[in-house]
């Protein structure tokens, strides 16, 4: 797979955990993609999937890549439901320091939820409009 540039970052800890350099509990691996259990998780089972290409926002990814990552989400979803059984995940990323982004090295939180009722990503959001639709849609679909 030719889009793996497999550039290496030496100030970016996803890059030295990728070259071996850096400890980590690692769970699932493919030619692209790696995932490995979150250091300081926030649920049992919380993993995060990481591109091999060294890419701060899903924006600095190729096609190709932003694939393989999302197989291996998929991959990786399914074996944490079937060795830990949550009642439900969020899966996501913090895209940007604004969003809490701390390594920008592109990874996906795979978040298992083991209790029913939880709150949605659309908690995080800061207040919307619903007047507004119409005109931010046609803004997005200009741009
Ligand atoms: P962010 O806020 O950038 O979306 O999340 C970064 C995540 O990486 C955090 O959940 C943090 O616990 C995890 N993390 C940071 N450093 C390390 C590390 O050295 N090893 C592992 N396994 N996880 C880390
Ligand atoms: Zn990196």
């Amino acid at each position: 797979m030719s889009w793996i540039g497999e550039t290496r970052m030496a100030d970016c800890i996803f890059c030295r955990i990728l070259d071996g350099s850096v400890p980590a509990e690692r769970v699932y691996e493919t030619p692209g993609a790696v995932a490995f259990l979150d250091g300081f998780p926030t649920a049992r089972g919380h993993t995060l999937v990481i591109p091999r290409l060294h890419a701060p926002t899903i924006l600095d990814l190729p096609d190709d890549a932003v694939a393989d990552l999302f197989r291996a989400v998929r991959e990786v979803t399914r074996k944490v439901s079937d060795a830990l059984h949550p009642v439900a995940f969020n899966i996501g990323w913090n895209h940007g320091r604004g969003a809490g982004q701390a390594v920008l090295h592109l990874h996906v939180h795979i978040l298992p939820r083991y209790t029913a009722g939880g709150r949605g990503v659309q908690s995080l959001g800061s207040g919307g409009d619903r007047s507004q639709l119409a005109e931010t849609a046609a803004a997005l679909r200009r741009g």
